[in-house]
């Protein structure tokens, strides 16, 4: 039996992954499932699956999720330390799918013991690339794509020289909001930025969609995971989303990955990877799809995009601060004190104002530098955010 752990497994990604391992009874042990607040959603499937540690990130929920295992015999417990020690349980495949900076440690100490690490906390290699690829080399672990693109490029890279690649497409859907005109986006409400076209997705991805911040952490995740050089990568929009990525070889040939956006795609490759198995995702039917269209993305639109360019050449620890400055803004804009415009506004000052403390390109050598930084950039985002919410006033 194949021992997993899924970490955010009450959250879209994990419920994906869950489904996929409810189809194969008796062919994976579960080690650990993990969870924030929905400590009942989190305690079913840890029943369900026969999980040996259910693990919540709030200690003062430990209470709730021991009453809700009493007697199953399934440990419980809570905390970023005991997140951390599931991660370092011996299991063979660990999905990483807790949202934002605080899926970053769990994926390290999976890495450690040797498991191999679906990624799709990209966060992590937006904060940590470089950290991260050489924590997987020291410890002969595999980190597999789960993002959707990314994962299309991996497939489309099967067999092929990474040497012979000219350049990588990611798609952007465009988000909820790609048909509103530029001028009304400073009064998108959380609501209004929170429905996605075509993905079912967290909240958090969703509105990161319409302000394309997700394809600016897409874009660096792929400058980090892969190696490609930042005027290699780029991003379209392409509304339908069922092409996710391309890859474009030096004789001109570009491969592109179609799909249905349904994420148990990428959660299915990476989890049968070397192999491919039946997966329970829609078929294409292009007939009935009949055309598909592209449309360059609008730097004016999107600064989030003009960052990213700056992010993938300085590297170092400015993947830290973009993705730290990028999370404490939303909280703002979700919170009303932003408008979805000054998102980019705090993530862009914070990133100069940083700029003038430390050397942003200088790399982060351990998890304590990735943490220092990830804490300096969240308390001056904070700084920058009050400045900019009385503008807005
Ligand atoms: P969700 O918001 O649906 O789920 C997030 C998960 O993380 C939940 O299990 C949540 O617990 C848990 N969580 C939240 N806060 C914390 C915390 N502070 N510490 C530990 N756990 C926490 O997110 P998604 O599934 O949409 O996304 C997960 C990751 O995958 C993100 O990095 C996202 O960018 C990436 N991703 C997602 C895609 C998608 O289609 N959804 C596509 C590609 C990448 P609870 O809900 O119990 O509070
Ligand atoms: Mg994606």
């Amino acid at each position: 039996m194949r021992r997993i752990s899924i970490f955010g497994a009450t959250g879209s990604i994990g419920q994906n992954t869950l489904d996929l391992i409810a189809r194969a009874p008796n062919t994976y042990q579960v080690v650990a499932l993990t969870g924030g607040g929905n400590i009942a959603q989190l305690a079913r499937d840890a029943i369900a699956h026969r999980a040996q540690v259910a693990v919540t990130a709030y200690e003062d929920r430990l209470s709730d999720l021991q009453d809700a295992l009493a007697g199953t015999g399934i440990e419980a417990a809570a905390g970023e330390a005991a997140l951390i020690e599931a991660a370092a349980r011996p299991a063979d495949w660990v999905m990483s799918a807790i949202v934002g900076a605080a899926g970053i440690a769990p994926g390290f100490a999976a890495l450690e013991q040797g498991a191999t690490l679906a990624l799709a906390n990209k966060e992590s290699l937006v904060a940590a690339g470089q950290l991260l690829l050489s924590t997987a080399a020291t410890h002969g672990a595999d980190i597999l794509p789960v993002d959707s693109e990314h994962s299309a490029v991996f497939q489309a890279l099967l067999g092929e020289e990474v040497a012979q690649v000219e350049r990588v497409i990611i798609t952007a859907s465009g988000g909820g909001l790609r048909d509103w005109p530029i001028e009304k986006l400073a009064d998108a409400t959380p609501q209004d930025a929170g429905a996605h076209p075509n993905w079912d997705m967290g909240q958090r991805i969703t509105i990161d969609s319409a302000s394309m911040f997700n394809k600016a952490l897409e874009l660096i995740e792929t400058r980090e995971y892969f190696g490609f050089n930042p005027n290699q990568i780029e991003a379209v929009i392409h509304p339908q989303s069922l092409i996710h990525a391309l890859v474009g070889f030096c004789d001109g040939a570009l491969m592109a990955h179609l799909g249905p956006p349904d994420m148990r795609h990428a959660i299915g490759f990476a989890l049968h990877y070397p192999k491919r198995a039946s997966l329970p995702v829609a078929r294409l039917d292009l007939a009935q799809i009949g055309a598909l269209q592209f449309e360059a993305p609008d730097d004016a639109r999107f600064p989030a995009l003009r960052l990213a360019r700056d992010v993938m050449e300085m590297r170092g620890g400015a993947g830290a601060v973009f993705n730290a400055a990028k999370e404490i803004a939303l909280d703002g804009f979700l919170a009303r004190e932003i408008g979805f415009m000054q998102m980019s506004v705090v993530v862009e000052e914070t990133l100069s104002r940083i700029a003038q403390e430390v050397s942003l390109s200088n790399p982060l050598e351990s998890l304590a530098d990735v943490r220092g930084m990830n804490h300096l950039a969240r308390v001056r985002a904070r700084e920058v955010m009050a400045r900019v919410s009385q503008m807005r006033r």
